[in-house]
């Protein structure tokens, strides 16, 4: 069988490579974290599946540099035509897939999976540009030259989402794409490569190689043809991705986990801060950039915690093809008992459990229910990211120590300051280390901007023309005056 049917809707199950569907001799499973159903066997690639996948995008660099940004852009234009005339079936396919809610898929995610695409698109053809200067009479001339193949290395909690976040840069600078999906959720990339050939992306541009990171992604990241690696994912999964590159010198970028704090102090609308820290529970928890630390001053900690509570029992945990969920299961067995594993770990350290704690034995499969807790200072799980349901609340008594707590782990993603003051929150931001900072408010998400870690939360930063620094070769060609014969 080489296809499935997830949906109502039939999924390839083989590679996408050099424009068409190849098989591997092994498979390994795909089951639905929504209901445990078995979706299917896919391909299970690896060094063989990865050196034809490379090759067709080195096969097809030179004529897709050849079509220039306009050329490029209205290939990708079609694209992101085609992603939306097909949101109803991607999110159909992801929430099967990664169980993340059909409502978010449907109303936000699918939609934001066209907006990348545009975007950079857009953005090569528009606005990808550098003031040109003199030195001594002389003009820098800066552009932005395509670089070759980049190897994209993407996780399970919003694939295709987050796969675009690196493949319109990636396609609009003028590279060609081998990208390797989670093994948790391989569907929606294998639809999407159906769509980039309905656009009319010519062969080998774009390729997908299904299977394990240790198998595929490995081959795929030590590569010698790889001009780029783009990974999002985890530290420890990071740390051998570097050593792979290293060999090669493949210059590389990475958005990496995070245990963001989210700061309410003194001064706060309680009421929002306890919107916002609900709003850190939002797919299952397995959200990067989650405000998964609440610091409260101590002054508005018990206000703070009940506002909190009556909000998070009003949750709704259940099946995320229905629209009145809020919370879904996570994403597969392993990954759930790795949470468990964190809050019996906590229990038996004799952390306060002030909610949740437990799987939800009414649904039973993979739904743990929404937790918080109160933990001790340097315990592991408020140390560690956890990547689930579950929140961490300490208390500070000065701006001082709210700061060293906020900087006080190996992570800087993202950070939350909920203030009603505008310079008590201008002081805090300043002090804060943290790729993204959100001010009263979450998750506003602009494609112009910056976004990526600071410290083990990655390297390098991605968004407008930051992407094109990194997926790109930057040139800088100084004319003299002198010299011409005109
Ligand atoms: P992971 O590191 O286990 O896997 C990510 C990808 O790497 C998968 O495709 C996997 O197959 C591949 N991989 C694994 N071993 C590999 C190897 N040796 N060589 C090459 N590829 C390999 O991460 P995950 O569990 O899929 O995702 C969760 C993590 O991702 C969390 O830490 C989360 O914070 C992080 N994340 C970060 C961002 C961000 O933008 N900063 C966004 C989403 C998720």
């Amino acid at each position: 069988m080489t296809f499935i049917e997830v949906a109502g809707t039939k999924v390839d199950t083989r590679h996408y490579i050099g424009g068409q569907r190849v098989a591997s001799a092994e498979t390994f499973t795909n089951t639905s974290p929504v209901d445990g159903s078995f979706l299917g066997e896919i391909a299970r690639g690896g060094q063989t599946e990865v050196d034809l996948a490379v090759a067709a995008a080195n096969k097809a660099f030179k004529g897709w540099v050849a079509l220039g940004p306009l050329g490029r852009g209205e290939l990708l234009m079609k694209l992101a035509d085609l992603v939306e005339a097909n949101i109803e079936t991607l999110a159909q396919l992801e929430t099967m897939d990664n169980g993340s809610l059909l409502r978010s898929h449907r109303r936000g995610v699918m939609p934001r999976v066209a907006m990348n695409i545009r975007f950079f698109a857009d953005w090569a053809i528009n606005h990808l540009a550098h003031e040109k200067f003199e030195t001594r009479g002389h003009t820098n001339n800066i552009s932005w030259d395509p670089s070759g193949v980049c190897a994209l290395i993407t996780p399970w909690n919003a694939p295709l989402m987050l796969a675009t976040w690196k493949i319109g840069p990636a396609l609009a600078a003028g590279d060609t794409v081998v990208l390797k999906p989670a093994e948790w959720t391989p569907l929606s990339a294998s639809f999407f490569a159906d769509l980039t050939k309905q656009a009319g992306i010519p062969d080998g541009v774009f390729n997908v190689v299904q299977g394990y990171g240790r198998e595929a992604g490995a081959a795929l990241v030590a590569h010698t043809d790889i001009a780029r690696i783009s990974f999002t994912g985890s530290v420890p999964t990071a740390k051998v991705i570097a050593k792979a590159a290293a060999d090669n010198l493949t210059p590389l970028s990475f958005e990496l986990g995070g245990k963001s704090p989210l700061l309410v102090f003194e001064d706060a609308d309680l009421d929002l801060a306890a919107e916002l820290a609900v709003e850190q529970y939002d797919n299952a928890g397995q959200v990067c950039l989650s405000g998964t630390r609440i610091l409260v001053h101590e002054s508005v900690a018990s206000g703070f915690a009940e506002k909190f509570r009556e909000r998070a029992s009003k949750l709704k945990q259940g099946d995320p093809r229905d629209e009145t969920t809020d919370i879904g299961p996570q994403i597969h067995q392993v990954h759930f008992d790795r949470i468990k594993g964190f809050v019996d770990r906590a229990k038996a350290e004799g952390q306060t459990i002030l909610m949740g704690g437990v799987p939800n034995d009414e649904l039973g499969g993979l739904f743990f229910r929404p937790t918080l807790i109160q933990p001790s200072a340097g315990a592991e799980i408020v140390t560690q990211e956890v990547f689930g349901p579950v929140l961490c609340m300490q208390t500070f008594s000065s701006d001082e120590q709210a700061l060293e707590m906020a900087n006080g782990t190996e992570f800087g993603l993202a950070a939350v300051v909920v203030s009603g003051i505008r310079e008590h929150a201008d002081k805090i931001t300043k002090e804060l280390v943290a790729g993204t900072i959100w001010v009263n408010c979450f998750f506003v998400r602009d494609l112009r901007a910056p976004f990526g870690g600071s410290r083990k939360s990655g390297i390098g930063r991605e968004g407008g023309t930051w992407s094109f620094d990194f997926y790109a070769d930057v040139k800088n060609t100084v004319v003299s005056p002198n010299g011409w014969k005109e």
